[in-house]
């Protein structure tokens, strides 16, 4: 009995290849119309799947191969008499290879098509021939992938048979190919349904391998970047690599870091993150000395740092930044000169956001073992502005601690930031106590030369003690942003009242683990 091989394909990508080596290997090839006109047309006899069911494909060819005696083909346990039995008694011919892509709906999504061509772009028959060839993988090679075409036809010609190690894999990606559509079709119709439920019961996300990365965290460990085929509007895992070397694990890391914290700004602003942390923000008239001033913030930090800049990076700019050794370099855009003095910097990763003003919409997910967790992100910045002390901040004080409130946001906790005239003079990160945060700041300010007098310090989490108000007041600051909230409030606004500080109580905390 001659070979059977099923092929019902949307994307015809190598269909002629496939297709001619299969009749010249002797198989049967049998398909649904579309398919079948496009193998006829390339003189290769097809049978057509209305030719052996008897039945038509009916409602606009929303039913084509669902029928018995295809799926009966398919679904057969070849060393299973009973199986055997039922095939002959029901005419039915066993199907061998099976080859489908699924209707385009991601295509369709792509070109903008309303909600009706997307629901028929819904493959139904496509995802049933793909499951049904996988479940029978011991039997049956499912391919779901132009690319596997000619593996099959090279394992065929040189052992008459598709190993079953080979027909595993395949088996494999067949039910990812049906999973990640169907996560598509429900993510896009949770939008376009407008029902937009934000925690659903089941969570479906889906990514494709963008590429394989060097290595994680450290060489030692594998990785790999994942993209999200239906987020194309603002996206880091989707960002332009101008140039430099190959962007790693951490580096895109930071980049979210870096982007995140510079849309805080409508301001002309810049912003150095060195693992994970900001460790220079600046706000300037010109974006030059906004990165010239970001830089020279902590240029110990900053060395080998990741830079954000939210405008277009021009000639001048470009030679500031090949003055010193940067990681990455990012940008709404470049000019072309800039980007012909950024080339003498080799390994300088240039990076270009696409829609780097657009909202960054989605969740917050975090893997944890055996789960995820899923938040908002953090996007607002306070509830209100609340003077609490016997002092109001001046309207010059007001204007830094909102710049150092958005800064401080983004720095690990617990986290301080001391700023002046819309620079930061000092960041502490991720110290396990408030007050080691803020001497950590402090020295900071103090390494690089920085007076402190008249500055403003800025709080992500409200102060437990009044001991960090103390201790600022004595390098000079004057005036303290902060959530509010603790036991000791009380205290904490005496301590900036003896002090003469003002202070401002946000009620709103920003925790960054
Ligand atoms: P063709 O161009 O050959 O007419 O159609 C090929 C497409 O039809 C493939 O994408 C395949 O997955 C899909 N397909 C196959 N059988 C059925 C079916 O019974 N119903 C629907 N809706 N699609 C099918």
């Amino acid at each position: 009995m001659k070979k059977r091989a099923l092929i019902s394909v949307s994307d015809k990508t190598d269909l002629d290849f496939f297709a001619k080596e299969l009749y010249a290997l002797g198989y049967e090839i049998i398909s649904s119309s579309g398919t079948a006109k496009y193998i006829k047309s390339m003189g290769i006899p097809v049978l057509e799947v209305s030719e052996i069911t008897g039945f038509p494909e009916i409602l606009d060819g929303r039913v084509k191969t669902l029928h018995p005696k295809i799926h009966g083909g398919i679904l057969a346990i070849r060393d299973n008499e009973k199986h055997i039995k039922q095939l002959e008694e029901n005419d039915i011919t066993p199907i061998d290879i099976v080859a489908i892509n699924l209707y385009p709906f991601e295509a369709t999504l792509k070109k903008g098509a309303d909600l009706d061509e997307l629901i028929e772009n819904i493959d139904i028959g496509g995802p049933a021939l793909v499951r049904a060839s996988a479940k029978n993988y011991k039997f049956v090679a499912i391919i779901v992938d132009p690319k596997d075409y000619k593996i099959v036809i090279e394992e065929l010609k040189n052992n008459s048979e598709i190993s079953i190690q080979t027909k595993k894999k395949l088996a494999l990606k067949a039910f990812r190919h049906t999973a990640i559509y169907d996560s598509i079709i429900s993510n896009v119709l949770n939008e376009k349904f407008e029902i937009n439920e934000k925690f659903p019961e089941e969570l479906t996300i889906p990514v494709r391998k963008k590429q394989t990365l060097r290595y994680g965290e450290n060489p030692h460990q594998e990785a790999a970047l994942y993209i999200s085929p239906i987020e194309d509007r603002f996206s880091i895992a989707g960002a332009e690599i101008l140039q430099g070397k190959e962007m790693s694990y951490n580096n895109y890391l930071d980049v979210e870091s870096a982007v995140s914290l510079i849309k805080e700004f409508e301001e002309i602003a810049a912003v150095i993150v060195k693992h994970n942390n900001p460790c220079g923000v600046a706000i300037a008239d010109n974006i030059v000395d906004a990165y010239k001033i970001a830089f020279s913030r902590d240029p110990k930090s900053a060395f080998g740092g990741i830079v954000a800049l939210n405008r277009k990076v021009d000639l001048e700019l470009s030679k500031a930044l090949t003055e010193t050794f940067l990681e990455v370099v990012i940008a709404p855009d470049y000019t072309e000169e800039a980007l012909e003095i950024l080339k003498s910097k080799k390994n300088l990763r240039v990076v270009k956001i696409n829609n780097f003003f657009e909202e960054d919409k989605g969740l917050d997910y975090r893997r944890i073992s055996g789960g995820l967790l899923l938040q908002d992100k953090d996007k607002q910045l306070y509830k209100e502005l609340q003077i609490v002390t016997e002092r109001k901040p001046t309207e010059k004080e007001l204007e830094d601690l909102i710049f150092a409130f958005k800064v401080v946001k983004h720095v690990k906790s617990n986290s301080v930031v001391i700023a002046k005239d819309k620079k930061t003079l000092g960041i502490g990160a991720g110290q396990t106590s408030r007050v080691d945060s803020l001497e950590t700041a402090i020295k900071k300010a103090q390494e690089f030369g920085f007076d402190l007098e008249g500055s403003v310090l800025a709080s992500e989490a409200f102060f437990p003690f009044r001991d960090s108000i103390d201790y600022a007041a004595k390098y000079g600051i004057k005036a303290v942003i902060q959530p509010g909230g603790s036991i000791r409030d009380k205290e904490v606004i005496q301590a900036c009242n003896e002090h003469n500080i003002a202070m401002i109580f946000t009620n709103m905390r920003h925790f960054k683990h």
